[in-house]
């Protein structure tokens, strides 16, 4: 009698190169080896060797990147994390626009917002505002710098456990590329009605909005577990 397929079938060996005609696999950055890891959007098992400089490895059924190793990509996610924490306390610092209409001027910060929402007695509104553009996005750069610092040096530290699945945890709610297109459309509108003057907060949270970004892009997911797994006793 034939068996039942398991949904996790036995794993497949895919490596997709993106990168450079003629590249030297001989000498790639050292990936990590594993044997198996699961989809996270399919749960398929797939087996993955060594990448090379420039290679990803995707899923074979459903076409998700597994993992995309980049050349020093931790030590360039820190040093994206450490100028998107410059630029977040820029951001929350000076004013972020300035509105003149009919000889009334006012002047907005991010903070600001959040505070006349909650005097308007928008409590939950002004979390939900102020959450996913600053609060989440700060708690996500602090827990990179308690996991990419110590990940700098040989010594393990108890916290890069948790630390990994917190990051993990909270990166779908950060929505900072979401607020600066939602920003610049609304720009757009607002520009037909008042005299519009974008202040250095706009252009410090543009800057953090690229430097936050290509922190986790090259926070590799499977190059972190394996430099935490080495430093787990
Ligand atoms: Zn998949």
């Amino acid at each position: 009698m034939q068996q039942p397929r398991l949904p996790t079938e036995t794993p497949a060996h895919t490596i997709v190169s993106t990168g450079q005609a003629g590249s030297d696999l001989g000498s790639l950055p050292a990936a990590p080896v594993v044997e198996r890891i699961a989809c996270v959007e399919c749960d398929l098992l797939v087996q993955i060797g060594e990448l090379g400089e420039h290679e990803r490895a995707t899923c074979p059924r459903c076409g998700h990147v597994l993992t995309a190793p980049r050349p020093d990509g931790l030590t360039r996610a820190l040093a994206y994390t450490l100028a998107a924490c410059v630029l977040l306390v820029l951001a929350n610092t000076f004013p972020f626009l300035q509105l003149k209409a009919k000889g009334l001027e006012q002047v907005m910060t991010l903070p600001r917002t959040a505070i006349e929402l909650y005097r308007d007695g928008y409590g939950v509104l002004a979390v939900l505002v102020l959450g996913p553009i600053v609060g989440i996005p700060a708690l996500i750069l602090m827990t990179l710098l308690a996991l990419l610092v110590p990940l700098r040096r040989p010594q393990p530290a108890p916290w890069l456990v948790p630390a990994g699945r917190f990051v993990s945890f909270l990166s779908p709610w950060s929505m900072v590329e979401v607020f600066v297109i939602g920003v610049l459309v609304s720009l757009v509108k607002i520009a037909a009605m008042a005299t519009v003057v974008m202040g250095i907060s706009f252009f410090a949270y543009v800057g953090f909005a690229v430097c936050f970004t290509l922190a986790l892009s090259n926070l590799d997911t499977l190059e972190m577990w394996g430099e935490i797994e080495a430093r787990t006793p």
